[in-house]
């Protein structure tokens, strides 16, 4: 007799796309059932392309977490940032995500939208489902992107409830290629090193504690990260800002705000690593390094 043949592996690249704040982080930690990338109210938190992994019995799915396809860049950060994500939505991708607001896109924004993801499949999902609307807003606003979009399926979704995921991920997998595993199987989430998501946590930690110009001015440099047997880790790090206004703000007085974060960066860190760490932070000033390609580039903004 013979046996039903198995079916075939799928496995490829999902770039999630979106305006900054639509909730691309949040929706990748909901997809990953763990935190890892960062989330937070303030726009842009998200700078870098993080990789999460999802395994299945008969699939792998790598996330792409773009930055945002932001509108008007305002800085050369900015500029590298839209272009990183352009990149990412055009050549990694088997699948793009798409997330969209509960609100009707204006002609800018579809005009922008435009082309995007060229002959990748495009999947649509309004994300935020949950906030209160009047009847048919949401089906009348994904009815608005659809046609200008034409994406390969459309579906209404909550990441933050967790709503529509499941039927989200469904989509995802019946397009993307028949392709054996790009990484072991073996529940790695990440191939950021441990390094990167130290540096990334300080920095949520820092658009927590510290308001306005601050955490977008600050870069977070993590100088060592080490594994001690035994022994709690110990991880140092720098916080370069821009201007000596900004460093001081950053200590507060008595550099009891510093201390604030430096306590409240390593707890999160002993959660997220699941031992316990020693963290010491740095405070630095380089000068406008949002405007020099050589900061950015050694802040790992630019390959
Ligand atoms: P990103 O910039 O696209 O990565 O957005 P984030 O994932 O950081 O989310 C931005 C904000 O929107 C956060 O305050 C989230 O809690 C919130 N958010 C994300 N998804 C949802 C959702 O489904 N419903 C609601 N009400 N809020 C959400
Ligand atoms: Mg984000």
């Amino acid at each position: 007799m013979n046996e039903p043949a198995e079916a075939p592996f799928k496995s490829g690249f999902v770039v999630l796309a979106g305006r900054p704040n639509v909730g691309k982080s949040t929706l990748l930690n909901a997809l990953l059932k763990f935190k890892l990338s960062i989330v937070s109210p303030k726009p842009q938190t998200t700078r870098h392309k993080i990789l999460g992994i999802l395994g299945g019995p008969r699939y792998q799915i790598c996330f792409l977490d773009t930055p945002g396809l932001i509108a008007e860049p305002r800085d050369p950060l900015q500029k590298v940032l839209k272009r990183a994500a352009r990149t990412a939505a055009h050549k990694d991708a088997d699948v793009i995500v798409l997330l969209v607001e509960p609100q009707r896109p204006g002609p800018r924004e579809l005009e922008e939208l435009s082309g995007l993801g060229g002959q990748t499949p495009l999947i649509l999902a309004l994300n935020k489902s949950d906030l209160p609307s009047s009847p048919g807003a949401h089906e009348e606003v994904l009815r608005a992107y659809s046609e200008a979009l034409k994406p390969a399926a459309a579906l209404k979704i909550s990441a933050l409830r967790g709503t529509g995921v499941e039927e989200l991920l469904e989509k995802l997998l019946a397009r993307l290629p028949d392709c054996p595993p790009y990484y072991d199987q073996d529940g790695q989430l990440s191939d950021r090193p441990e390094r990167f998501f130290a540096a990334e946590m300080i920095r949520e930690q820092v658009f927590a504690l510290y308001r306005q110009e601050i955490p977008h001015a600050t870069a977070v440099v993590v100088e060592e990260f080490l594994e001690k047997k035994g022994t709690r880790d110990w991880i140092s790090a720098v916080l370069y800002v821009e201007k000596d206004g900004q460093k001081a703000i950053l200590l507060g007085k008595g550099g009891q705000a510093l201390r604030d974060l430096s306590e409240k960066s390593r707890r999160a860190l002993s959660e997220f690593l699941g031992r316990p760490v020693d963290l010491q932070l740095w405070v630095k000033v380089r000068r406008d390094w949002r405007r020099d390609p050589r900061s950015l580039r050694e802040f790992g903004y630019l390959a």
